[in-house]
């Protein structure tokens, strides 16, 4: 049993619901032989094979128009499968951004021509996406982005600047970019616009950064002149805030804001389980773990909710976003005070792997996607605090 079957997962469609049974079997055989010290890495584990995988069980693009390749699902059946993964430890990264947001993006904004052309291959699991809205100096102060595209001569643009902290941009095809059409950085939110750049052009140079464990997941991306066809502008030119403002509830409302660390702890739950008398505090500890993980899961569903109503719940999802990464950086925390309890335990190696990662990349969790602080101000805000 995982912390998650603690509960009973209420609150779904049936026929959504329904995914959850085969999506089981199809992890437990594709995952089975694979070591919880990999598994631990969840939506940082990046396998376009298995995406493709996914792909052709009409797994990817659930919530997209089925005349665009899609399955035409609500977002209920999306949380179902995406919990299902999540909770596998599943390398979903290669998917992850195109399913979650550059799809429903250009969905929303892109003309019948961007629709047909990228919407079948994020179906396909065949156009990998990146997010380029971070610079240096621009990270939660978003507005201030200097990444610039100028008009080039005989139609088009020409693209110059440089992005930052881009997740997979080594590994996509495409960048959907937060970049500056007119105007200068001191308008703010004026004359901002959001273009698809094609990351295979003369000009884009991607840079990998090595992090804290030594992986290479995100990079630096240089635009030197890049040409840019008219058809790379998605949506209205020099509204590419209230864009990007819409695009971030996709991306900070869902179960990856709370399961991360899921896999660390079922690895430690089998060992507790394992002890011929567990003490009470890791009793107690795994309770409000099932706990806390079932308040947060019906926070999500409810923004889910919103979703499928048509409603962008920007301040909710920041909320479900805030207390979710609190949740995951909690886990391991929790788990090294609860070890901590018998100095001479011998800890199996995956656990101790599991922990060991988890507690590296957890700093992280409040700053990818927007950082706690900048959070908490827009809830604030919402709340009519400030
Ligand atoms: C693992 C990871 C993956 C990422 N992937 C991507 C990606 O794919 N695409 C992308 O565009 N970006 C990505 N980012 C970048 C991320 O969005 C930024 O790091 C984040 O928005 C913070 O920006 P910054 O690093 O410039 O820090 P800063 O904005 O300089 O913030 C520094 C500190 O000051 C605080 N602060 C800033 N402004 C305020 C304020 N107004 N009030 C209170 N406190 C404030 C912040 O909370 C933070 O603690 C990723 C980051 C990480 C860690």
């Amino acid at each position: 049993m995982r912390v998650i079957d603690a509960e009973a997962l209420a609150g779904i469609p049936a026929e959504d619901e329904a995914l959850r049974a085969p999506v089981r079997a199809f992890l437990a055989e594709a995952l089975g032989a694979v070591p919880a010290g990999v598994r631990v890495q969840s939506w940082s584990g990046y396998d376009a094979g298995f995406s493709r995988a996914l792909a052709a069980r009409g797994w990817l693009g659930l919530t997209l128009p089925r005349e665009y390749g899609g399955a035409g699902r609500s977002a209920f059946a999306r949380f179902v499968v995406n919990e299902e993964l999540l909770n596998a430890g599943a390398p979903v990264f290669a998917h992850w951004i195109a399913d979650r947001q550059s799809g429903p993006l250009i969905l929303k904004y892109g003309t019948e021509a961007q629709k047909h052309f990228y919407l079948p291959r994020i179906c396909r699991g065949e156009a990998f996406f990146c997010i380029g809205m971070s610079e240096p100096g621009s990270g939660s102060d978003l507005a201030s982005v200097r990444t610039r595209a100028t008009r080039a001569e005989g139609g088009g643009w020409r693209l110059n600047g440089r992005k930052i902290w881009t997740t997979n941009a080594h590994r996509s095809h495409y960048m959907i970019a937060l970049v500056r059409t007119s105007g200068a950085p001191e308008d703010r939110h004026e004359g901002l616009s959001q273009l698809i750049v094609d990351l295979s052009l003369p000009g884009v140079t991607i840079r990998p950064i090595q992090d804290l464990q030594g992986d290479r997941h995100f990079c630096e991306v240089f635009f030197d002149d890049v040409p840019l066809d008219e058809s790379a502008l998605i949506g209205q030119e020099g509204s590419g805030w209230a864009q990007v403002v819409a695009e971030l509830a996709f991306e900070r409302s869902g179960p990856e804001r709370i399961y991360s660390s899921l896999v660390l702890a079922d690895e430690w739950l089998s060992f507790v389980r394992a002890q011929e008398l567990p003490s009470q505090r890791s009793m107690l500890l795994a309770g409000r773990f099932a706990a806390h993980l079932a308040t947060l899961r019906a926070m999500s569903l409810a923004v889910t909710a919103k979703l499928v109503r048509g409603e962008s719940p920007v301040v909710e999802a920041a909320l479900v976003k805030d207390l979710g990464t609190e949740f995951e950086q909690w886990i391991p925390a929790a788990i090294a005070d609860a070890l901590d309890e018998d100095p001479d335990a011998v800890l199996p190696a995956e656990l101790l792997k599991c922990l060991a990662y988890v507690t590296h990349l957890s700093p992280s969790f409040s700053i990818r996607g927007g950082t706690r602080e900048v959070l908490r101000g827009m809830i604030a805000r919402g709340l009519g605090l400030r």
